[in-house]
Order: structure tokens, then C-alpha cells, then sequence
């Protein structure tokens, strides 16, 4: 019976031993894979990392460029898309005449399609005590043309520069050819009595070489809308609208055009307000905002 016992006990050990043995090795397996999957972890993530990190990181660069330039682009796309479809003159195309500037040649042209009667190519505009009668009418060109494209139209610069490039045809060819809705000549007045002051608006006139009465009833609509609108932003003196047939740049014009004095350069009040900046942006926001209402009429 005690020998029973004995092996008994000594079976029980045996198996207790190799389960023991066995959990043991299967621990240290279990260890070993557990490291292994470790250390592949570790490469792995290592690889991962190295290889992620640097595409993350070229990504991130060409993202960061991207975006800057996406960005970049999309707000000079949204605000031009936005100025395009939101803007007053939304799909409006306007010539932009500044009178005058500087050149060397000097020629005469028909003052109409098919006419006999010639005129000066280019013109040397009046002079003021603080700037020529040319650097004025740029200035307010260039503002109005700031102002106008704000609002989603596209203009067209007869000239950005101090240099006449275009004779006064070539001007108004220049709105017909690019189909503009309509054209705005900016100048600065001149008399021999230096009391004269004030501010016109000179559009064509009917019994001339123009013939198409549209296109005179349109001019005149256009002068006095944006004439309406100049003598509320300026306060200026308003000596009213003049028609004129004498004038090259209305007489080849198949657009409505139109040709603001803006003040006399010989009047020493007129000539001191033409050379403020602040009233040169009153005079071009005046005309923008005349022009919204002509085409909103
Ligand atoms: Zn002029």
C-alpha cells in the first residue's frame, strides 16, 4: 500500500515537473516570440517611421508649399471669382482714357471714319501750378481703374504710363476692338480767364459725323449719370453736359463715351483741388459710382 502511495507521488511529481518543464519552454518561446514580434515591431516601426516620417515630411513640405500656394491662389481665385460674380460691374468691360501724355510724334488723323477734316494725333494737354494736366488725369486713371475692377469689371488702360503709346483714334479703337461697354476720357480744363472754375462732362453731340442716335442718346445717359454722381462725391461747381463733334475720340467710337473735365488748371482754387490726392479719390469714386448706376439704371 505505501509503495502505491510512493508512485503515486512520484507520477504526480513526474507530471508536475514536466508540466512545469513545459510551461517553461513555452514561456521562453512565448518570451522569445513576444521579442521577436518586438524587435520586427520596433524595425517596423522604425522602417515605418524613418520611411513615414520622411515622405510625412516631404508631404508636409509639398503639403505646406501646396497649401501656401493653394491657399495664395485660392484667395486671389475666390476674391477675383468673388468680384467677378458679386462685384457692381460684374462682367462689365471698361475703357479707361487718361488724356493725354507725353510723345514725339507729331501727325494729324481724321477726326472721323472716312472724314477730309484732320486733326492732331497727339495732344500736349493744359499745366497746373502742382502737376501737368497729363500726371493728373493718370492719377485719377489709375485710381478709377483700381476702383472699377474692385467692383469686377475689366478695364482697359489707354495708357498706365507717362507716355502716350496711342493717338487719340488709337484710343478709341482701343474700346471698340475690345467690345467695352463704354469709355471714360479723363482731363483737366483750361481758359484764358483764370476766374472760370468747375467741372463738365462733354459727350457727343447729334448733327455731327455720328449718325447712330443710340449711340448719342447712350453717351448722353452715361455723362449724366456719371456727372450726377461726380458733383455729389466733389462738391464741385457743376457747369453741366456740352455735346461736341469736334472731338476724334467720340467720332470713332462705336461705344458710349464720354469726357470729363474734371476743373480748370488755370483757376487757382480748381488747380489746388486737382492736386489733392484725397479729392483725386473723390472724382474717381465719383465716377465708378456713376458708372454702377448707369449700368443699374
Ligand atoms: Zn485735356
Amino acid at each position: 500500500m505505501v509503495r502505491k502511495i510512493k508512485q503515486i507521488i512520484s507520477l504526480l511529481l513526474i507530471m508536475l515537473l514536466s508540466v512545469s518543464l513545459f510551461s517553461c519552454s513555452y514561456f521562453k518561446k512565448a518570451q522569445e516570440a513576444t521579442s521577436l514580434d518586438e524587435a520586427e515591431n520596433v524595425e517596423t516601426k522604425t522602417y515605418i517611421n524613418n520611411y513615414g516620417s520622411e515622405a510625412e515630411n516631404d508631404e508636409a513640405v509639398t503639403n505646406d508649399q501646396s497649401s501656401e500656394l493653394t491657399e495664395d491662389e485660392s484667395v486671389d481665385t475666390e476674391e477675383a471669382q468673388q468680384q467677378v460674380s458679386t462685384g457692381k460691374l460684374a462682367g462689365r468691360k471698361i475703357c479707361v482714357d487718361p488724356g493725354h501724355g507725353t510723345f514725339t510724334q507729331s501727325v494729324k488723323e481724321p477726326i472721323a471714319p472716312g472724314s477730309t477734316e484732320t486733326k492732331a494725333a497727339f495732344v500736349t494737354g493744359t499745366s497746373g501750378s502742382y502737376q501737368t494736366e497729363a500726371e493728373f488725369n493718370l492719377k485719377v486713371g489709375m485710381l478709377l481703374k483700381e476702383m472699377l475692377e474692385a467692383e469686377g469689371a475689366e478695364v482697359f488702360m489707354t495708357r498706365t504710363g507717362a507716355v502716350a503709346e496711342l493717338s487719340n483714334v488709337g484710343r478709341a479703337q482701343l474700346g471698340n476692338d475690345n467690345n467695352c461697354d463704354c469709355a471714360v476720357r479723363i482731363h483737366a480744363d483750361a481758359s484764358s480767364d483764370s476766374s472760370v472754375y468747375g467741372l463738365s462732362m462733354l459727350v457727343p453731340g447729334s448733327g455731327g459725323y455720328i449718325t447712330d442716335y443710340d449711340l448719342i442718346s447712350e453717351s448722353r445717359d452715361l455723362g449724366i449719370y456719371v456727372l450726377e454722381s461726380v458733383i455729389d462725391k466733389t462738391g464741385a461747381y457743376n457747369r453741366g453736359i456740352i455735346n461736341r463733334n469736334d472731338l476724334t475720340g467720340f467720332n470713332w467710337s462705336t461705344i458710349p463715351s464720354i469726357l470729363i473735365e474734371c476743373g480748370f488748371m488755370t483757376n487757382p482754387q480748381d488747380d489746388a483741388m486737382l492736386a489733392d490726392p484725397d479729392y483725386q479719390v473723390l472724382i474717381a469714386e465719383g465716377i465708378t459710382q456713376g458708372l454702377i448706376n448707369y449700368f443699374n439704371k
